[in-house]
């Protein structure tokens, strides 16, 4: 009996689990192919960091031992049948892919040999664990959640108790950006004869992508990423904490880690990058909070987000509770076609990278979306294609979920809704826009503050149904009749010009 092992584009890992169940002298195919790339606009960069990473597995790999077939082609299919008849494989062993479409298409081909399906060992929590934790609780919340983890693995843990005393030290965090900060620098590499050859070959594709693709200077080994860790744990884990929701112009990174490509292709497993946090609490060297706040991310928010993806119905990416149809502004394609200076800065920056932090996504991209009302299929496809780290299991749960509160309160508890004031005390970008971010009406009033009022006022009868938002309708109570009906009109008049 031959088995042979399909290594997806992102299960870069020796020890992921169907490599695991084999010993390493078996055939292994990786395929690159060009089909996903047709169906949606891709960041280039993402393109040239995946086929990089999965070029330079598959050198580790043959290393190793195994015996490696790597095909490039336009289309999957070809190249796996070809593979199996050539090996005359029995048995096709895949780890379980994290997006769900995927594991779907691959069950719907017609494969001559038995196909085996390993679980994933690329998260921590599987899929049955996650079942077994959410079926029981009326509502998921993420601090539960985060808990339960930290207990599960001992993360951060004396006995039954959270080190330091406290669960959470999110009050320390979240300063807004004060002038002159010094921000570390960030660890860029040159890019070697495998990457430039895939830069040559992503330039030469004769479809519509997005982005710059030059310079590229993202990790695309393991022991490149390995580097990004370190560097993150000397240079940028301290400052973490407080200035995690921070946002200043020019400043791309700040002080985050940037390892959400490499956690999301497999270079680098949550657990391995969780314990060497944990090493530096435990050497005493950095304080409680950016650790905590940290491994919240890891531990808490990528695992929850994948376990929700995995548990809800399968219709989660068409759901759209308030009903949103408006198409996507055309200058999320093209950052030089807006004035509104945050946006710009931001979709810039995007344009450049492929990356943005989680609150530039959230408070920038994704709530401008939500408030003017567009469609969160058109805004989850647009981020799809904009970042360097995106995937369905990711996107689904970020962007309809949280961003636009397309699934109404499954994973976020109220829509994160804001107006320029948010935007105005986190950030500098106010501070060069052409627009006033103390104005909701008239000559230069800001486009997020007439159409976070709009929003409030359309969706009102919703918004007070989830019962966490009475505060802030209070003061849509409380407003001038003649000012909302201004903004309203501000609002109706920006979608004419801008929603062609
Ligand atoms: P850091 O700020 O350094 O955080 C550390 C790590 O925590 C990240 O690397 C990531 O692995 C994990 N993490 C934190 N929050 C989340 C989260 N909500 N979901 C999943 N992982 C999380 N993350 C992606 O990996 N791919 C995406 O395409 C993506 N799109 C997003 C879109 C929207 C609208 C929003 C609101 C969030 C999105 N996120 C996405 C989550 C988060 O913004 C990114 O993981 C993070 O900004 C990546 O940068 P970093 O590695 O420097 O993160
Ligand atoms: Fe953005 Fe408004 Fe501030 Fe300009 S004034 S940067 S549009 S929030």
């Amino acid at each position: 009996m031959t088995i042979g092992v399909w290594v997806l584009g992102d299960q870069l890992w020796s020890q992921q689990s169907a490599l695991a169940s084999c010993q390493n002298s078996t055939p292994v195919i990786l395929i690159e192919s060009t089909e996903p790339a047709k169906q949606r606009r891709y960041h280039r960069q993402k393109l040239v960091l995946v086929w990089s990473a999965m070029r330079h597995f598959a050198e580790t790999l043959r290393g190793e031992g195994w015996d490696v077939t790597y095909a490039i082609a336009d289309n999957w299919e070809i190249s796996l049948e070809t593979w199996l008849n050539k090996y005359q494989i029995d048995e096709l062993r895949i780890m379980l892919p994290n997006d769900r479409t995927f594991k779907t298409w691959i069950e719907s081909l017609s494969l001559q040999c038995k196909l085996s399906w390993l679980a994933n060992n690329h998260f921590l929590w599987s899929q049955t664990d996650f079942s077994q934790w959410a079926n029981s609780r009326k509502q998921l919340l993420l601090e539960d959640f985060y808990r339960a983890g930290r207990k599960r693995f001992q993360v951060l843990m004396d006995g039954d108790k959270p080190v330091g005393g406290k669960w959470n030290f999110d009050k320390e965090n979240r300063h807004p950006p004060r002038a002159k900060l010094i921000t570390p620098e960030v660890l860029r590499f040159v890019p070697d004869s495998i990457t430039l050859a895939v830069i040559e070959k992503v330039k030469a594709l004769d479809f519509p992508l997005y982005g710059e693709i030059e310079p590229f200077s993202w990790a695309v080994t393991r022991s490149q990423v390995l580097e990004v860790l370190e560097h993150f744990v000397m240079n940028s884990l301290a400052s973490f904490g407080p200035y995690q929701d921070a946002m200043l112009t020019g400043e791309e990174t700040l002080w985050h880690s940037l390892l959400s490509p490499y956690l999301n292709l497999g270079l680098i497993s949550p657990l391995e990058v969780i314990r060497r946090i944990e090493k530096a609490y435990l050497e005493a060297t950095l304080p409680n909070n950016s650790i905590e706040g940290f491994v919240r991310q890891v531990l808490g928010w990528r695992e929850y987000m994948q376990g929700v993806y995995q548990w809800v119905p399968e219709n989660y990416p068409l759901l759209n509770w308030f009903n949103h149809t408006a198409q996507l502004p055309e200058f999320y394609w093209d950052s030089n076609q807006t004035e509104m200076n945050c946006l710009h800065q931001v979709l810039t920056q995007v344009e450049k990278t492929g990356y943005g932090h989680h609150i530039q996504r959230l408070m920038i991209l994704s709530n401008f979306a939500l408030i003017v009302g567009v469609s969160p299929q058109a805004i989850e496809f647009w981020f799809h294609s904009a970042f360097i780290d995106a995937y369905d299991w990711v996107m689904q749960t970020n962007v309809l979920g949280m961003g636009q509160f397309a699934d109404g309160g499954i994973l976020a508890s109220k829509p994160y809704a804001a107006s320029a004031n948010y935007i105005h005390r986190m950030s500098d970008y106010c501070d060069r826009c052409v627009y006033n971010y103390r104005k909701r009406t008239g000559d230069r009033a800001c486009p997020f503050n007439f159409f976070y009022w709009d929003f409030l006022d359309r969706h009102l009868e919703q918004l007070k149904s989830l019962g966490r938002l009475n505060l802030v309708l209070a003061h849509l109570y409380k407003l001038d009749p003649q000012e909302l009906a201004a903004m309203k009109s501000l609002a109706e008049n920006w979608r004419s010009q801008f929603l062609l």
